[in-house]
């Protein structure tokens, strides 16, 4: 039985949005696009008005009382660098856009001429200071905060939950590009989702899909946002401690967590990690699916085998 849902785009990305009441489903598409829309500008470096760039704007230090939802932003991303040890890093901004990510990746060119790659690590998560009770940011010079791996898992966290509040009874399902979220009462058989290195690839019958009921599920990919300059493949991954697009075995990485969040940081980070990843997400107990780079799948932390479709 299909639910009633929404597809669109929006800032770049795919939405879904996925209720089990249809008569919930208008109000929880415009929560999802108002807090969408609030992340952006709040988080954006692809935005001069975004206030993440306005903080930035010009050679450092920058210091600012900054917004309650940009503050949780960066405080979500400072959680994530101590959960990892650091794989994953709000401080790789200037990283990324060495390795030449420079604008929002549909107005980049997937080929170019050679760009110098230096094996430079990045300042680190610890040299940002928060201070969440005033809401005071401070950030030293030469340091560049990108928020482009919690923001957009924080928004469907935050979607989901919003939306959910404005129902009595139903949940919700909400996927930003692949990033998912669910919120409320699931439907009895849980929310099936399927996965896909790609989020705009096309829902097929032969698609691999696991069920969650609360949480999140996010997957995190080398293989979409990639571009070539000089004839070297780049993409939009950076080991912190290189400061380069990581090397790792592991092309597309999806999580189970008890939050989008939280399953978005232990996929990016396994990809920084590479190999010793599984027995690091084993170990956190993490239901985790990793594709290396000849396309074998690995599963990991109790994700279900696939089911045979034929049988
Ligand atoms: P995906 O978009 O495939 O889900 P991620 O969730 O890992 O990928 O987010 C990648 C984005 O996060 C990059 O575009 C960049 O803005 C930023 N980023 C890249 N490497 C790191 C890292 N090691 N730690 C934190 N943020 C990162
Ligand atoms: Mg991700």
């Amino acid at each position: 039985m299909s639910l009633p849902s929404y597809h669109g785009t929006a800032l770049g990305t795919s939405v879904h949005v996925v209720v089990t009441d249809p008569e919930h489903l208008d109000r929880a598409v415009a929560t999802v696009e108002r807090v969408v829309a609030a992340i952006d500008l709040a988080c954006s470096r692809f935005r001069d008005d975004s206030e993440l760039s306005r903080l930035q704007a010009g050679d450092g230090p920058h210091e600012a009382v900054v917004s309650p939802l940009l503050a949780q932003a960066l405080a979500a991303a400072l959680r994530a660098a101590e959960l990892t040890d650091g794989a994953v890093d709000p401080t790789v901004g200037v990283a990324v856009r060495g390795a030449g990510y420079t604008v929002d990746f549909a107005n980049l060119p997937a080929d170019g001429g050679p760009i110098p790659l230096e094996v430079v690590p990045v300042p680190g998560w610890r040299r940002i200071n928060l201070f969440p009770a005033t809401r005071r940011v401070e950030i030293p010079d030469g340091v560049e905060v990108d928020l482009g791996a919690t923001a957009k898992a924080l928004a469907a966290d935050l979607a989901a939950a919003e939306a959910a509040a404005t129902m009595s009874g139903g949940g919700v399902l909400v996927s930003l590009g692949g990033d998912v979220a669910v919120a409320g009462d699931p439907p009895v058989e849980g929310w099936h989702i399927q996965i896909a290195e790609d989020s705009r690839a096309p829902i097929t019958a032969e698609g691999e899909t696991v069920a969650i009921r609360s949480g999140g599920l996010a997957t995190s990919s080398t293989t979409v946002r990639r571009w070539r300059r000089g004839g070297v493949e780049l993409h939009h991954i950076i080991d912190p401690a290189t400061g380069l697009p990581a090397a790792g075995p592991w092309r597309t990485v999806s999580v189970v967590a008890g939050s989008c969040v939280d399953a978005n940081t232990a996929a990016t980070a396994a990809i920084v990690r590479g190999a010793s990843a599984t027995a690091w997400l084993e170990a956190a107990r993490l239901p985790a699916r990793l594709v290396d780079r000849s396309g074998a799948v690995i599963r990991v932390g109790g994700w279900p085998a696939p089911v045979d479709q034929t049988s």
